[in-house]
């Protein structure tokens, strides 16, 4: 079967999505270092720069869709463990893998996993120095209430940074990027974990999600302020940013 992601309503998304990263899970970090040629680490990198966490005071972070931590320990590690992240993310199998690293990593004092819908976070209000989300966001139904409840758990002064596949914008590259991801991807996707429709939803979804300009105002109007955007690699990949102020 292959997932027809147009004709699907919300509900039934999150349940394919989830059926997803429940398959995946146990390779999960393997296949992005494959399919991304290991760019996804740069990106990360990235963003985390960006955020640029404080090591000389207490700082409080909640990277939703945070999978197995790649973000959360980024941002502990660069604070020099000063920083505590919580990593919420809906799927069970996803967390688990990241308790199991963050063990490894001797960063379980830092770092915890909770189970939690984007759209619906089992936090309070103002708690968060920083919302981070890393190609998560695409895979949330309804983006709005994502946003929303981003806006909801930072405090006034808090910061939102979002990574996400965007729209490329450099001529050829585009071209490459589209035999890329419509061929190779769940071609590979075939190959290493048996499950070409999984990456196959994965690419389907990429092209389904507003281009920068167009997510940069969905940001705006969820409350966010100064919010702006930088291009990774052509716009392979994007992150934005905003503050609740
Ligand atoms: N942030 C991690 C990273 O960059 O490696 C994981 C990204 S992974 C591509 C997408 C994650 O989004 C999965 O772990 C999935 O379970 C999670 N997810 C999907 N829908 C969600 C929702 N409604 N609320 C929270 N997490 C969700």
């Amino acid at each position: 079967a292959s997932f027809g992601f147009a004709d699907v309503d919300l509900g039934a998304k999150q349940g394919m999505v989830d059926a997803v990263f429940h398959k995946v899970a146990s390779r999960y970090d393997l296949m992005n270092d494959f399919m991304s040629a290991g760019l996804h680490r740069v990106w990360k990198d990235a963003m985390v720069s960006w955020l640029a966490p404080p090591s000389g005071r207490d700082f409080e972070g909640l990277d939703v869709a945070g999978g197995t931590g790649d973000i959360a320990f980024r941002i502990v590690e660069r604070s020099r463990g000063r920083a505590r992240e919580i990593v919420c993310d809906i799927n069970a199998s996803m967390l688990e893998v990241g308790r199991e690293r963050a063990r490894k990593r001797h960063l379980d004092g830092n770092v915890e996993f909770i189970e939690g819908n984007a759209e619906e976070l089992p936090f309070a209000s103002g708690r968060f120095d920083a919302y981070t989300i890393a190609f998560g966001i695409r895979n949330v139904p309804r983006i709005d209430e994502a946003l929303k409840e981003a806006y909801r758990v930072l405090k006034p002064g808090g910061r939102f940074l979002c990574l996400e596949f965007s729209a490329v914008d450099v001529p050829v590259l585009d071209k490459i990027y589209d035999l890329y991801s419509f061929h190779a991807i769940p071609a590979m996707g075939g190959v290493v974990a048996g499950d070409k429709d999984s990456y196959r939803y994965l690419v389907e979804s990429i092209r389904r999600f507003p281009h920068q300009e167009r997510f940069a105002e969905m940001i705006r109007r969820a409350g966010f302020a100064r919010v702006e955007y930088r291009n990774l690699t052509g716009g392979i990949a994007a992150i934005h940013s905003g503050w609740k102020i």
